[in-house]
Formats: structure tokens, C-alpha cells, sequence
């Protein structure tokens, strides 16, 4: 049996990390929400957990000083909360958890932070501006399903964004176990009925039921595990690379300041 790994939090312990003191957490971020009828609700908790570990594990084999952090399993679904045991957090509440969990850090001298983004109705970027402000840590986000455009491009014809054909193939690579294909439905979507709110430069957010009969966006009938393994190592390897660069930075190096 291996025993505790030291760049994983809820393995390690405090001897392990006094003996190699990070400086960049990663902190998975993910939602719990329905993802069509074929895939547990846990979908984007699952990505980012693993997208995460297989990249800090990556970056600390090439000598890079980061640590993982447990996942923050909620996410904003504020046009699904009339869909069953579905979680919504707040943008104040998430605004609230990514100062304190920041706060905490830098007391402890890790000033870089990089959040594993695993659900696209979370939006950091003015979260992100506010708490580097209060608190002087970097603060990077990932959004994992960009991270690999060629990849994606060479392995989807229809890569969906929600439910489809690369969440399902990844799924089914990291926890097959859990995806029920023979249930998956078509992932249509339906257009706005107003329809110059869909043209270029205008923006609402889809009410999701109305907008995704099954709750999907992309057809995921197509998926396999293989593309997802495929999908998965491209991911992980490009995160990182970030990190060992984030990790091997000094201060004043741009945009570390
Ligand atoms: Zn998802």
C-alpha cells in the first residue's frame, strides 16, 4: 500500500507538509446539477477532482511545490433551481468562501492560487479581482474543457457544453461506472423565442429547462472512454505546465507581483 501522499491535503500530514512547504494550492471548484439523464449529478465535481490531481501530480513529479485542495462541490445554478436536488451557491457565498480560503493561505505563505474550474456557469473573474486585491495573493483560474483547444477540435465533431459528447467521453474514462449510456437522450437545445437576444454581443442566461429539454447541451451519443483518456491527459499535461511555472516563479515576475 503507498502511503499518504504529501501533495494531496486530506492525505497528507502536518509532518509531510512542514518537510516540503507548498506555495501554490489548487482548489477545485466544481457543481452539482443534473447532466442529462445519463450522467450523475456529481459530473463536474468528479472532472474537476481528477483533472486537478492528475495535474498537481504531473507538476510535482517535475519538482514543483503545490498542493491540492478538497473540491468545493456547489456551484452558481441559479436558472436550475427548479430541477430536483440540484445546489445553487450564491455568488456572495462564493465570493465569501474564495476570500477566506485565500486568507488563510497566504497567512500560511502559499500567496498563488489556482482554481480548477469545472462547471461553466461559474464566473470568477471579478471574484478573482476583488480577492487579490484584499489579500496580495495570484490568483489563476482554469477552465478545464479550454485547456486542450487542438485536442478537443481533433477528437469532438460536437464537443457540447454540457452533458455532451466530451463530458460524457471524459466520465466514462474517469468513473464509467457511473454513466448510464443507454439513457442518454439527444441533447438539443431549444432558441430563444425573442431571437435577437441570441446575436452576437447580447447576453442572458438560458433557462435551462426550457432551453435543454433533457438537461443536456450536445449530443453525448457518440462518447467513449477514449476520447476522454485522450481529452484527460492533454488537459492535465497543459495545467501543468502552468503550475511548474507558477511554482518556479519569484516575486516581481509578471504577472506574480
Ligand atoms: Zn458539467
Amino acid at each position: 500500500m503507498p502511503g499518504p501522499r504529501a501533495h494531496v491535503l486530506h492525505e497528507a500530514n502536518y509532518r509531510q507538509l512542514l518537510e516540503s512547504r507548498p506555495n501554490v494550492a489548487v482548489l477545485p471548484w466544481g457543481a452539482t446539477e443534473a447532466h442529462g439523464w445519463h450522467m450523475p449529478h456529481g459530473t463536474d465535481v468528479i472532472e474537476a477532482t481528477a483533472i486537478a490531481e492528475g495535474a498537481v501530480e504531473r507538476a510535482v513529479a517535475e519538482g514543483a511545490r503545490v498542493i491540492l485542495l478538497p473540491t468545493i462541490p456547489f456551484g452558481n445554478n441559479a436558472q436550475q433551481q427548479d430541477q430536483v436536488a440540484t445546489i445553487h451557491l450564491s455568488t456572495t457565498t462564493a465570493l465569501a468562501v474564495l476570500r477566506d480560503v485565500t486568507a488563510s493561505l497566504v497567512r500560511q505563505g502559499i500567496d498563488r492560487l489556482v482554481i480548477l474550474n469545472g462547471h461553466g456557469g461559474n464566473a470568477f473573474a471579478p471574484l478573482v479581482r476583488d480577492v487579490m486585491l484584499e489579500t496580495g495573493a495570484t490568483i489563476v483560474v482554469v477552465n478545464f474543457w479550454q485547456l486542450a483547444p487542438e485536442t478537443t477540435q481533433a477528437i469532438f465533431d460536437n464537443p457540447g457544453d454540457h452533458a455532451g459528447d466530451l463530458e460524457t467521453s471524459l466520465v466514462l474514462f474517469l468513473q464509467g461506472d457511473l454513466v448510464e449510456m443507454k439513457q442518454a437522450g439527444d441533447g438539443r437545445r431549444v432558441p430563444f423565442a425573442i431571437d435577437k437576444i441570441a446575436q452576437p454581443g447580447v447576453w442572458t442566461p438560458r433557462p435551462w429547462s426550457q432551453s435543454h429539454p433533457d438537461t443536456g447541451c450536445g449530443d453525448p451519443r457518440q462518447a467513449n472512454a477514449e476520447k476522454g483518456k485522450a481529452l484527460f491527459e492533454a488537459t492535465c499535461g497543459a495545467v501543468a505546465g502552468m503550475l511548474v511555472e507558477l511554482s518556479a516563479a519569484s516575486k516581481g515576475q509578471s504577472p506574480y507581483l
